[in-house]
């Protein structure tokens, strides 16, 4: 099966964020970046039908040659190659129109993404990629069995779970469940060594455009001090309660 896993490249989640002055942007000073996590799911899982069926497995990141460690990361874990897309984006509907490019140029079988980016939280390039290409998209996807052209695919529902039967070619938006973290693979001293010699191809950008444009990004008000009051003072309590957190 060629599988194309879209690898988005993220700060850590322990990073400190911080904007740039005009606040239009996250200011990447001394941020450490990583793979965003639901990919490594789909990562995993691509890697287990590779084994069992086959094929070859690519990494694509639409973005600058900031994101080539990313990518390198990838192929340590076992991608066989990578692709990025040389462009700096900026909303998920240029991210999509991009890998949908990749994908078409490709013959790929499935494409797997993660079910949202860490960084902006979009949760909109699997669907918006799926609709460009008009192919099934399976999102949040917990678990995918292909079958003779077909596959069955579960989705996180509400309470519950939905098992879907569908045609491939198609994209997922891998979540846990997908593969448990258990199975996730960290690359050894030989992935990581192979990674250096393995395709990294540039692709120039089709030109794809944006949709929208941050206007401004900020942090949520910082929480307030917590104070202390003396557990027989009950009227002290209801005086705050009533007359400064107003919920009584
Ligand atoms: C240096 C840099 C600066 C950026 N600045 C901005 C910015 O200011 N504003 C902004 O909105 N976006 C920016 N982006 C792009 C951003 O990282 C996302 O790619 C894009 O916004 C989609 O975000 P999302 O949260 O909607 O993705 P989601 O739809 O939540 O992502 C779901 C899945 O889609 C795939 N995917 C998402 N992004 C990419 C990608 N770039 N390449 C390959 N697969 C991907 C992954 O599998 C991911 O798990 C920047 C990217 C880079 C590299």
């Amino acid at each position: 099966m060629k599988i194309l896993v879209c690898i988005s490249h993220v700060p850590d989640t322990t990073a400190k964020i911080q904007f740039t002055s005009d606040a239009r942007a996250l200011d990447a000073n001394g941020v450490q970046f990583v793979i965003n996590p639901y990919d490594e799911f789909g990562l995993t899982r691509a890697l287990q039908l590779n084994e069992q069926l086959g094929g070859t497995v690519t990494a694509v990141t639409v973005g600058d040659a900031s994101v080539e460690p990313t990518l390198r990361k990838a192929l340590a874990i076992g991608a066989h190659d990578a692709v990025r897309v040389d462009a700096l984006p900026s909303d998920p509907l240029q991210v999509a129109r991009e890998l949908a490019s990749v994908v078409s140029e490709g013959a790929y079988e499935l494409v797997i993404c993660g079910q949202e980016s860490i960084d902006y939280n979009g949760g909109i390039v699997p669907s918006a990629l799926a609709e460009i290409l008009g192919w099934p998209v399976v999102t949040p996807c917990i678990g995918f069995d292909p079958a003779g052209g077909r596959a069955k695919a579960s989705r996180e529902i509400d309470g519950g779970k939905e098992v879907l039967d569908i045609a491939l070619p198609a994209v997922l938006g891998a979540k846990k469940g997908l593969v448990e973290e258990s199975e996730l693979r960290i690359p050894n001293m030989r992935g990581i060594m192979a990674a250096r010699t393995k395709p990294l191809v540039v692709k120039a950008p089709t030109g794809a455009t944006a949709g929208s444009a941050p206007v401004s990004f900020s942090k949520p008000a910082g929480k307030s001090a917590v104070q202390m009051i003396d557990a027989h003072n009950l009227d002290a309590l209801v005086k705050k309660l009533h007359e400064e957190a107003k919920v009584i």
